[in-house]
Parts: structure tokens; sequence; C-alpha cells
């Protein structure tokens, strides 16, 4: 189930860790969401159990499978609609769901007797989990050992209004003084707060967090925990993601084989009603449209570069304000811009095959995927220079040694000219396949970025056997 880019970490990381030598014994849990297409997947009930609350008891259902090798387990229950989105328009909505979710996944591993070593808990939704081990559970023999590491995939979502959960579950706010007062029951700054580790999922991103303009006011706490604090790049699954195999794509093709590229491109624009040609250069963006996303720039900049020849098409979904704009831009430009306003997975393995360039004109941007599939399948970002696009991205300034183009402001002139720069090399096609050559190279697999969440989850490790030995020590010192 994938609605963004969490969905691609979800899905990959796993596997990437248990492939290492060390083997880790990697388990993932995750709430079986409404529209969860399970028929296939072969769930077995495996666990029942209640987790008392303040008005109620809660009933919990956790149901196994083994996905890649590693085990699945999907939390069902009280506290989880069925028919539920993954994600409503609100934390406050999703509150209760996510701290349900994060409170039995605790209880499930006392319950089949399994003791982690290190609880990964992702974004706010389960930095519940992170929190209520060190409120509540840190004290309990069995827990004693597990430590915690919260990733933060988007820090503006920081669970505003989720906080109305806590009193269920008998979760206190948070009396960490680096909180801000206002952020006290936001379940990622808990969760920031509360782990032995905090990540980001790139450098670049956990360097701009520090800073008063990207830090969504959580920066004097990240700040505090500057020495806990790490950035690891995303990767991606380069097996499904993979231009020589990919069973979407009408023509295959690896970087020796630039020409059937070209067919895809063809093909592309001939199912989107776009006119063939493989001269006009074929811009794409793809994602949420949200105001992070720069939509609104993007769409400022093509009209800016209108005496360029370009056409354009939008994959994504999201604000209805901007899905407005963008149909109103196609409207406006029939003959040059196409939107299709719906998740299609397929239909972005095409469009990442077959458009020229990709535009990403990023607000700020934690890590970014849709650089590296384009990169991958060689069609060249043309991004905003913001945390992981710059982390990834490598902008010689035209000379080709480059795999795409940063564009190092976010005004809209600056986005067109950044544009620009990328179409005048579009017309010279030797730098421009060299370009797209170096950028099919780039190794954007998982298997660096898993070694260093490995080394991670040692250090935190490392921590807590730490606190447990010297906690031994001062009971052996009380005791005497
Ligand atoms: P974020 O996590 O901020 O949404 P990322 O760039 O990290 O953005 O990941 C977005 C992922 O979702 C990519 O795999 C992208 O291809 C995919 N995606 C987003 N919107 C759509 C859509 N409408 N159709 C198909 N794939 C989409």
């Amino acid at each position: 189930m994938k609605v963004g880019g969490l969905g691609d970490v979800a899905g990959s990381l796993p596997d990437a860790l248990r492939a290492l030598p060390a083997e880790p014994d990697v388990r993932l849990m995750l709430p079986l969401h409404g529209g969860f297409d399970s028929r296939d997947l072969g769930l077995r009930l495996i666990a029942s159990f209640g987790m008392l609350g303040y008005t109620r008891e809660w009933k919990v259902q956790v149901y196994e499978t083994v996905a890649s090798g590693s085990p699945v387990y999907f939390v069902s229950g009280d506290g989880i609609d069925p028919d539920g989105p993954v994600y409503r328009p609100s934390a406050a909505a999703d509150g209760p769901k996510y701290l349900f979710f994060s409170l039995a996944a605790l209880e499930f591993c006392r319950q089949i007797g399994w003791r982690p070593d290190i609880i990964h808990a992702n974004d706010w939704h389960t930095a519940f989990a992170v929190y209520a081990l060190k409120q509540r559970y840190g004290s309990e023999p069995f827990w004693t050992e597990t430590g915690s590491l919260q990733t933060i995939h988007n820090l503006p979502y920081q669970g505003q209004g989720a906080e109305s959960a806590l009193p269920e579950f008998d979760l206190p706010l948070s009396a960490d003084p680096c909180v801000p007062e206002w952020a006290r029951g936001f379940p990622l700054a808990l969760g920031i707060s509360a782990a032995d580790k905090v990540n980001t999922v790139s450098p670049g991103y956990a360097w701009e967090i520090l800073t008063h303009d990207h830090g969504a006011g959580l920066d004097p706490l990240l700040t505090a925990r500057r020495d806990d604090l790490s950035g690891i790049l995303n990767g991606i699954d380069t097996e499904s993601w993979n231009p020589t195999t990919d069973a979407y794509l009408a023509h295959r093709f690896d970087l020796s084989r630039l020409a059937d590229r070209a067919k895809n491109k063809l093909a592309l624009q001939a199912e989107l009603g776009l006119g063939a040609s493989a001269a006009v250069p074929l811009l794409a963006m793809i994602g949420r449209i949200d105001v992070q996303k720069g939509v609104d720039v993007a769409l400022a900049a093509l009209v800016l570069s209108l005496d360029l020849a370009w056409s354009v098409v939008f994959l994504g979904t999201g604000d209805p304000a901007l899905e407005a704009a963008i149909l109103e831009f196609c409207r406006q430009y029939p003959d040059r811009a196409r939107a299709i306003l719906t998740y299609d997975g397929p239909l972005a393995h095409r469009i990442y095959a077959g458009a020229d360039a990709l535009l990403i004109p990023s607000r700020y941007e934690p890590c970014g995927l849709t650089q590296m599939f384009g990169m991958r399948y060689g069609c060249l970002p043309i991004a905003r220079a913001a945390g992981g696009l710059t982390d990834t991205i490598v902008d010689d300034g035209n000379g080709g040694d480059g795999t795409g183009f940063l564009v190092p402001g976010m005004s809209e002139p600056e986005f067109s000219e950044g544009m620009r720069r990328a179409l005048r090399v579009y017309k010279d096609k030797k730098t421009w396949k060299r370009m797209q050559r170096n950028a099919m190279k780039q190794d954007f697999s998982w298997r660096a970025s898993a070694r260093l969440y490995l080394d991670l989850y040692r250090q935190i490790h490392s921590i807590r056997q730490a606190e447990r030995n010297r906690m031994a020590g001062k009971q052996t010192r009380d005791v005497r």
C-alpha cells in the first residue's frame, strides 16, 4: 500500500537490511488500512488481545504474512477503521488510529515474547511508540534493552491535533524543556525528544532542519538533539525500477540502447494525445500536488518559457486548488499540456521512461525519490537545490559530467532560467546523452543506506547496553 515515498521506504529497507551479511531479524508492522487488497497475502491471525484505555478496552488483532523473507505484521482492531484511508485530511482525525496502532505494536511484541533491540518509528504516526517506550515502558524489564530510532520523513507534518488522543491511553504531554510549549503533545516532537537517535532521509535535510527557515518551529529541539541527529539518504528498489526489465514499458532499454528509450517517448506522447515528436522536449512532473512540491512555481515558470518548444505532463493528486490550477493550465495550452490527476503507478513508470526531463521545484525536499527514478530511467531532473535533491543530483554547470540541473532560488524566474538552461543543453544531443548515461549509472540502491542504518541501530544498541549496565551498577551500589 503506497501513497508516497514512505511506502517505497517501508517496502525496500527491510529487505535491504536482511540482505546484509549480519542478516538482522527485521520485522515490519503497519496498520491494516482500509482498501488494502489483502487477498493474495495469505494473512494469518497470530495474536488477539485487549489494551486498556481510559474509557474502554480496545481489542487488537494482528495478522502475519511474509514478504521477501521478512515477517510483516498487520494490526487491526477497534482503533482502525477497516474501510478508512491511510491518511485522513487532518492529524486530529488520524491521531486515535495511529496512537492505537503504535501502542498495539509494542504490546504485540510482548504478547509473542519477541523483544526487539530497536524500534524504528517513521514520522509522527508511529512516534507515539517511541514516546511510550520511554515514558511508560522504559522501566519494565521486557523493554529495558530496547532502543529507539525516530525517522523524520517530512518535518512540518508533526501530528498537530493528534495530541487529543493521548489521554485515552494515559500518556502525558512532554515535560522536556526543549520541546516548545505549543508542541508538547505533537507526536513528532515527542518522538524526537524521546528517541535514542533521530534521523532524516538525507544529510542535506538533516542540516536544513536545524535552521529557523526549515525547522518548522522544532529547530531548537533538534539543535538540542544535534549530537544524536543524522541524515541517511533513502534508496530506491532497483529491481522493480529497472528500465531493462520493466514490464510496464513497451520498449525496454539501458544506457547502451538509448534509441529504444526514444520509442517510449513517442509511445507516451501518443498515449497522452500529444503530437508525436522526438524533437520537442517532453517535461514531466510526478508526485503529490502540494505547496511543498512547488506546482505553482512550475506552472509560472512554464508560462515564462512559452517562447521555447516543450510539452508537459502532470501526474499527481492532492490539493484541490492546485489541481484546479493545473487543469486550467492544460485548458489554456491544449497543444502542450496534459494532466492525469489520479494515482497511477504503471503510468509513472512510462513517464520516467519516456519524458526527457522532470520538473522538481520543491520548496523543501527531505529526500525525494522521483529524481532518483527519473535519473535511473534517463529522465533528467531540473530541481530546486534543496535537501535530498542537492545530495543526489550532480550539476556541473552544463559540461556534460552532471546528472541534472539544480536551481538555487525558489523564484519563478529562477526556475524558468533553470529550465532554459536544461533546454539549451537538450539541443546539444551529445551532451544530453552523456548526462543521461551519467544519470543512469548512478547507484541509488538501498545497499549503502541499509549499512548506515545498521550502524545506527548498533550505536543505539550500545547506548541501551551502557544504560542497562549503569542501572545494574546503581542497583548493586544501592543494595550494598
Ligand atoms: P513524497 O514522499 O514527498 O510524496 P517522494 O518523491 O519521496 O515524495 O515520493 C513520491 C513517490 O510516489 C514516488 O515513488 C512517485 O513516483 C510516487 N507517486 C506520487 N504520486 C503519484 C501518482 N499520482 N501516481 C503514481 N506515482 C506517484
